[in-house]
């Protein structure tokens, strides 16, 4: 099997789809290659684009606080990647076709990384990795198994910035996801500060 590096290395490379000639960097994920616990965006934003990494802007914030409140820390307990691993432009949702070109590496990546829960931040990778008619007004915090692995989803914290008044779900579900981490990982990172 292909080490985390080579693929990292490929990855960045990579012109399988179109987004390739606009993108500044690809942003192939931040975190633990060992996590227990992956997080799954839909794809880089400009702040994103510009510094090669996954949620860094205000919603990236957002996102963070919301980590921490469950002890989980993208440098220290979980790995984050998107769907796509380039910035669509203007921000527009992936089409399916960069969708599907960009889904090996992140099938390499879950190959490897071998979570045990994995969470979709909105509805494009709740479609992607769920099932296509997710509906995540009705659906987000439900959990689906998937050979074993926990898959959920929650709402994308861009949707948390323009509805406030969706958090107080979102922390209903962040409360299940850390009990569902009690319940399934081995390693609990929880709590180590
Ligand atoms: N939105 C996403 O879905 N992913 C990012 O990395 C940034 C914003
Ligand atoms: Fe390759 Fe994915 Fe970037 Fe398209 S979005 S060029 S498939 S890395």
């Amino acid at each position: 099997m292909i080490s985390w590096e080579e693929l990292r290395s490929e990855c960045l490379q990579c012109k399988k789809c179109a987004l390739w000639e606009t993108r500044t960097n690809v942003v192939f994920g931040v975190g633990r290659q060992d996590a227990e616990v992956l997080f799954i965006g839909e794809g880089p934003g400009e702040n994103e684009d510009l510094q090669g990494e996954p949620f860094v802007g205000r919603g990236g914030k957002l996102l963070d606080d919301m980590l921490r409140i469950i002890g989980l820390d993208r440098n220290e307990n979980i790995y984050i990647a998107n769907i796509v691993k380039c910035r669509p432009p203007q921000n527009r949702d992936p089409l399916n076709t960069e969708q599907e070109a960009c889904m090996d590496w992140l099938r390499a990546q879950y190959r490897l990384i071998k979570p045990k829960v994995v969470v979709c931040l909105g509805r494009i990778a709740a479609k992607a990795l769920i099932k296509d008619d997710f509906k995540i007004t009705q659906e987000h915090g439900r959990w689906f198994d998937k050979d074993g692995v926990k898959f959920t989803a929650i709402y994308h914290p861009a949707a948390l910035l323009r509805d406030p008044g969706k958090r107080p779900e979102t922390f209903v579900d962040l409360k299940e996801i850390r009990r569902m981490i009690e319940e399934t990982c081995v390693h609990t990172y929880m709590g180590k500060e």
